[in-house]
């Protein structure tokens, strides 16, 4: 689990204000759902036998109630939708979340236990033209976001019959080596044989890699659906493989399945940007009156801000203001006061530095102007405005102090050797 510092958060807010926008222009709208639920809905919905419900939940008991801090946000959305029967008042209904989720997992490189998810869930539309619009918007999202090297991995593991027959299959197939798979795996064979596909166990990903594909059992319609999605995301000129080997790691998809991935190599194994699919079961099993399909997908914003350019312009304040008395103090407040009413972003140090201090500190922030406000500015009612970005010093009456500095806001900074830290502020 991590700290995000002032610093750091200002990338985070420009990734979740790209995000807005995107889905925002694809018709999403936001839901805010709370952090617990009770721990029966993850179970049932994710699966028992998956890693995240088997082993990675931070579930509690309080009064009568069981309840976990939510490791995933589909679930969640599913149960508030299914709760406000909004089924009943539109027929498709797009919506985006933004949040921590929580997970114990072994901690890896790119792999936290708190971490954020960005998603996004489509109800009321089986696609799969909605599922190419979806996968789409996901490659535009990383590359508005800055990340170049990827590729796209879609699968289909059809519907119920279709993951029925497969389940037989791999069943067929992993008994005979029973003995070789992990313990975990041995209990996976008679309870979910799809799950041994996402193990992380090395022998049972050895022999995973001869497995059955999905694509030997795929349903006449599956196959169509599946062939639909694929022709979209042509014409789309989507970047994406078929890899039939990819099962994801949660119990509740059916058909469309998709995961982003980085090709550079820089987040190790945990390579996955994003990851969704279909759910077209869920929203039934939660009680919902009718059968309702749905797809989506969730983006882990650490791992996009790890592999995006870290090196941005400092910002720093419009306006530094640098009492050099004790008594030039509260002029210097009130000063601050005007300009920011006027917009501006103002810093006061009221700290009682020497003026060589508070240059070095104006500097250091990356502030655009030095107020100077000593015994003779005081005196004759003036301010001495130096410009940090442009090298230049002026004395400002106060009454024109704030049309003095719009103006010198609006002039370029002119770059220099002597003060390389200076940068546009405001
Ligand atoms: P999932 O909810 O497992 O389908 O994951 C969707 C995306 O969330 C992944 O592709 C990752 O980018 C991100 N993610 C999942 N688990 C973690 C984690 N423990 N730490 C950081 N990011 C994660």
């Amino acid at each position: 689990m991590k700290d995000i510092l002032p610093e750091q958060a200002v990338r985070w807010q420009r990734l979740e204000q790209t995000f807005r926008s995107l889905v925002g222009r694809h018709g999403y709208g936001e839901v805010r759902t709370p952090l617990l639920e009770s721990t029966e809905l993850f179970v049932r919905e994710i699966g028992e036998d998956t890693d995240v419900v088997s082993k990675e939940m931070y579930s509690f008991e309080r009064h009568e109630d069981r309840l976990t801090v939510r490791p995933e946000g589909t679930a969640s959305a599913a149960r508030a939708y299914v709760q406000h029967n909004v089924a009943a008042l539109e027929p498709v209904s797009r919506w985006f979340y933004v949040g921590p989720m929580f997970r114990a997992e072994r901690p890896a490189k790119g792999r936290y236990r708190q971490f954020h998810q960005a998603g996004c869930e489509l109800y009321g539309d089986p696609g799969p033209a909605c599922d190419a619009e979806m996968i789409d918007m996901c490659a535009e999202l990383v590359g508005e976001l800055g990340v170049k090297d990827f590729i796209i991995h879609v699968n289909s593991i059809g519907s119920g019959p279709t993951r029925a027959r497969y389940r037989e299959a791999l069943a067929a197939y992993f008994e005979p080596h029973r003995a070789a798979l992990s313990e975990d795996s041995q209990r996976r064979l008679t309870t979910n044989p799809l799950r041994i596909l996402d193990s992380k166990a090395p022998g049972d990903r050895e022999l995973s890699a001869n497995a059955p594909s999905v694509v030997e059992v795929l349903a006449d319609d599956d196959a169509q659906h599946f062939a639909m999605l694929r022709r979209h995301l042509d014409a789309l000129k989507v970047p994406y493989i078929v890899d039939p080997k990819l099962v994801r790691g949660l119990d509740y998809y059916t058909r469309t399945l998709f995961e982003l991935k980085i090709t550079t190599g820089q987040l190790g194994a945990q390579d996955a940007l994003l990851g969704g699919g279909r759910y077209d079961d869920m929203i039934g099993n939660l009680g919902s009156k009718k059968a309702v399909p749905a797809i989506g997908f969730a983006m882990g914003i650490e791992r996009v801000l790890e592999v995006t350019a870290r090196e941005e312009a400092k910002l720093g304040p419009a306006c530094y203001l640098a009492p050099m008395t004790a008594e030039a103090i509260g002029p210097a407040l009130v000063l601050a006061k005007a300009l920011r009413a006027e917009g501006h972003w103002c810093e006061v140090d009221g700290r009682g530095l020497s003026l060589k201090a508070m240059l070095r500190r104006a500097n250091s922030l990356g502030a655009r102007l030095a107020l100077l406000m000593g015994t003779d500015e005081l005196a004759e009612n003036q301010v001495t405005v130096k410009d940090l970005g442009r090298h230049e010093q002026e004395r400002v009456a106060i009454g024109g102090l704030t049309v003095a500095v719009r103006a010198r806001l609006a002039m370029p900074c002119v770059p220099s050797e002597l003060s390389e830290k200076a940068s546009p502020g405001g």
